[in-house]
């Protein structure tokens, strides 16, 4: 193997703790007591929870140990395709902590929490701005959040004139919340195949668009890493049916100050903050998915809203055809707080930057690896490019056994099998936080590899072996899962 950034070396097989513990052991001395017990001790002396007996140095080793196995955007390049795992300033981290915002209490009244809701008030107006769409909600705790927001202001607005139409149009490329989002809102999704260019042609909605569709929901980029160009006319279809658009804004940070939705034809619109807008995405959160509409939709958006009177900020619940409240409280505080300085730091012109780069980067990767990969759609991407395992197919080498290997090269492996338009899909989007030499690293990774799976496919096919664990069954792991160790 060439030189490469995978290494191992005194890395401790780890026991569990109740395997470590020793009846007696004990991880703190305390003087005898020298008042009587009192009578809650009795409860206490039952039987008590089966923890092990520890020293202090065996729970610090134990954690400190298991922390270093962890990976992270903070240790290394985290390619995932559809996640954003891009590096975020540890600055914004930082701000969201100072005592104002982390001290701040929801239910303190409006009057006492003006500068939080100011920032609020601030960022929607930002996020409005970015999109080019009119009106921001805040609450939904994540995309898929606010994707069921979506729909379900798409739905008040056909209520509102009267109309109940059950189906929502929904392209193969979208994302896979998607139709599961209509769904949970009673709409029926209806599917439509991509062109050979991976986009949605006009023709293909054209033929599905009919007075019983709510509208469409259109991932853009699309899961494909495409840009969907049609949308305009696309929209202008749905629109003279009485249908609306929505489209999933996930992937913003391939767009930022480069395309207006709203001119775009887009009635409603998620973001994910937790991607583009600095928070880490992945572990479970939390997350943040504002929506953003044009001023037809803005009556339904849910409660309560922001509004400003007289200079003073408040929070109100007087808008009759709202959907109603999504979240409790307002939603993901900390999160807007990271979204809003990292917003404010940038500024317009960074963050086309940032969105020009990630395009960049994933344009390079796709150039760089496209004779070594099969690439299915040879054209110009944005924020991730989409490669497929055929060309090893001949030497049975799968998708999975070259991702497993690159974990013993030192990166975190891309997205993989999705989306399913793709056969053994390698989805890899680097972001714009990786440098010109680690994505260098990451594409030799990737031909050494290859040439491994000619000339040497059994490591691969055991890989990863240099990792803290094997190859693991993956459907025995699903199916039976083993939590004692
Ligand atoms: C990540 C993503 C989602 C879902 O976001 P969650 O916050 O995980 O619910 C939806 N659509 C697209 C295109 C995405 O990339």
């Amino acid at each position: 193997m060439n030189e490469s950034q995978g290494k191992t070396g005194l890395i401790i097989e780890e026991p569990l703790l109740w395997e470590k513990g020793k009846k007696g052991r004990c991880g703190f001395s305390l003087p005898s007591r020298d008042v009587d017990p009192s009578p809650m001790d009795e409860t206490l002396t039952g039987e008590g929870p089966d923890f092990p007996d520890l020293s202090e140095v065996d729970v610090v080793r134990h954690y400190t140990r298991l922390s270093t196995w962890n990976f992270g955007v903070d240790t290394g390049m985290y390619p995932l395709g559809s996640c954003t795992m891009k590096y975020n300033p540890k600055i914004n981290e930082k701000l969201a902590m100072l005592p104002g915002f982390s001290g701040a209490h929801p239910l303190l009244p409006d009057a006492l929490s003006q500068g939080a809701i100011k920032m609020m008030a601030q960022l929607e107006q930002d996020l409005a701005e970015i999109t080019g769409m009119d009106s921001v909600t805040l609450q939904p705790a994540a995309g898929a959040h606010g994707e069921l927001a979506g729909m379900l202001i798409i739905h008040a607005f056909h209520r509102a004139k009267g109309a109940a139409p059950s189906k929502i149009i929904i392209p193969d490329t979208a994302h896979g919340t998607n139709p599961a989002s209509a769904a949970l809102c009673g709409y029926r999704p209806v599917p439509v195949k991509s062109s050979e260019e991976g986009i949605l042609s006009v023709k293909a909605v054209q033929e599905v668009m009919d007075e019983d569709t709510a509208g469409i929901m259109i991932t853009n980029p699309n899961t494909l890493g495409l840009f969907e160009e049609n949308i305009k006319d696309i929209a202008e279809i749905v629109h003279t049916k009485g249908g609306q658009v929505y489209c999933d804004g996930a992937n913003m940070n391939a767009m930022m100050g480069m395309v207006d939705m709203g001119r775009s034809g887009v009635d409603v619109l998620h973001l994910n903050l937790h991607k583009t807008f600095s928070t880490p995405h992945g572990g479970g959160g939390p997350g943040s998915g504002p929506v953003c509409v044009r001023s037809h939709l803005e009556p339904f958006l849910p409660v309560p809203r922001i509004i400003e009177k007289n200079g003073a900020f408040e929070l109100s619940g007087d808008f009759p055809e709202s959907i109603g409240r999504l979240h409790a409280f307002y939603g993901s505080f900390a999160v807007m707080v990271k979204a809003y300085c990292y917003i404010r730091t940038m500024g317009p012109e960074y963050l086309k930057k940032a969105s020009q780069l990630a395009v960049l980067n994933a344009n390079y990767i796709k150039e760089r690896l496209k004779g070594t990969f099969h690439l299915p759609y040879d054209r110009p991407c944005m924020h991730e490019c989409v490669f497929s395992d055929k060309n090893q197919r001949a030497g049975k080498i799968t998708t999975l056994d070259m991702v497993k290997r690159l974990m013993d090269y030192g990166f975190h492996p891309p997205t993989i099998y999705f989306p399913l338009v793709v056969n053994g899909a390698i989805m890899i989007e680097p972001t714009e936080t990786e440098s010109r030499e680690d994505i260098d690293l990451l594409v030799d990774a990737f031909r050494a590899i290859v040439e491994e799976a000619r000339k040497n496919p059994e490591i691969l096919r055991e890989a990863p072996s240099r990792c803290k664990v094997r190859r693991l069954d993956e459907t025995t792991a699903a199916r039976h899962p083993c939590l004692t160790g």
